[in-house]
C-alpha cells in the first residue's frame, strides 16, 4: 500500500516535481487536499527555520505528518543574498510583487551588471514533521539539506522551470540554465530533488524499521508496536 504524504504546498509545478522524485511508494498530497486554504506564517529569516515553521503549523492544525521545503539563491557577489528571501527579492527593491519571477530576474541582473563573480548556488532545507515518528511516540523534527552550485547567466534562457531557472546555469550542466533542461535532468542535480531523495531515502528507511501508523477509529493513529 502506497504511504501518504502531506507537503505543505499548494505549488503545482513543485508537488509533481517532489511527486516524481519520492516515486510510486508514496502518494503525496498538497495543501488543498487536506482543505488547507490559509496563507501559512513564513516569518523565520532563516530557511531552516521557515521550513520548520510551515511543517509545524500543518501538523498542528490539520493532525497530519508532514513536510515542508523552503529555498534560497545565495549570490556570492551579493554575500549571499537574496538567500532566505528569494521570492521576494524583486518586491523589496523596487521591482514588482512579491513571488513575480520576471521581477524577480531583472532585479537579480541589475543587481549583477559589473560583478567579479557569477558564482551562486540554490539551497534548499526541507523540514519534516510526524506526530508519532520517533521512538515512543513522541514528535519527531527533521531537516534535509540539498546543493546545487553554479552561475547566474547574462540574460534570461529557456522557457522551461519556474523561478529562476532561466537564468541559473548548474555547474554540472555544461552551461545550460534549468529552463533548459527536462524535468527529469533538472530533478537528477537540483538542490530539491538532492533535498528530497534524502528525505525519501530517510522515509524507506524508516518504514523498513517500523510498521506504517494504521488509522485508529476516533481518526488517530496507532502502530502495531
Ligand atoms: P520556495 O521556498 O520554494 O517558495 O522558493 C523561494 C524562491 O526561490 C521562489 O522565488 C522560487 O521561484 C525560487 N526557486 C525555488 N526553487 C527554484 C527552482 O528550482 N528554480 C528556480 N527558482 C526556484
Amino acid at each position: 500500500m502506497k504511504r501518504e504524504l502531506i507537503m505543505a504546498s499548494n505549488n503545482a509545478h513543485k508537488l509533481e516535481e517532489v511527486r516524481q522524485i519520492l516515486g510510486s511508494d508514496f502518494s503525496l498530497k498538497g495543501l488543498a487536499d487536506i482543505g488547507c486554504t490559509e496563507e501559512i506564517p513564513e516569518t523565520a529569516d532563516t530557511l531552516e527555520g521557515n521550513a520548520l515553521q510551515k511543517a509545524r503549523y500543518v501538523s498542528e492544525h490539520y493532525g497530519v505528518d508532514c513536510f515542508a521545503d523552503d529555498t534560497g539563491l545565495e549570490v556570492d557577489a551579493l554575500n549571499g543574498a537574496p538567500g532566505v528571501y528569494t521570492a521576494r527579492f524583486g518586491s523589496m527593491n523596487g521591482y514588482g510583487e512579491s513571488h513575480d519571477s520576471s521581477a524577480n530576474i531583472r532585479c537579480l541582473l541589475d543587481r549583477l551588471s559589473g560583478a567579479a563573480t557569477r558564482k551562486a548556488r540554490f539551497r534548499t532545507v526541507i523540514a519534516l514533521v510526524r506526530r508519532h515518528g520517533a521512538e515512543g511516540g513522541k514528535q519527531e523534527e527533521l531537516l534535509f539539506e540539498g546543493v546545487v552550485e553554479g552561475e547566474i547567466l547574462r540574460q534570461p534562457t529557456g522557457d522551461g522551470g519556474f523561478g529562476y531557472d532561466p537564468v541559473f546555469a548548474p555547474a554540472e550542466a555544461g552551461g545550460l540554465a534549468f529552463a533548459e533542461m527536462s524535468a527529469e535532468a533538472k530533478n537528477a542535480i537540483s538542490h530539491r530533488g538532492r533535498a528530497t531523495k534524502k528525505l525519501a531515502e530517510y522515509l524507506w528507511f524508516t518504514a523498513w524499521l517500523r510498521p506504517e501508523p494504521r488509522r485508529g477509529k476516533q481518526g488517530g493513529t496507532m502502530t502495531d508496536e
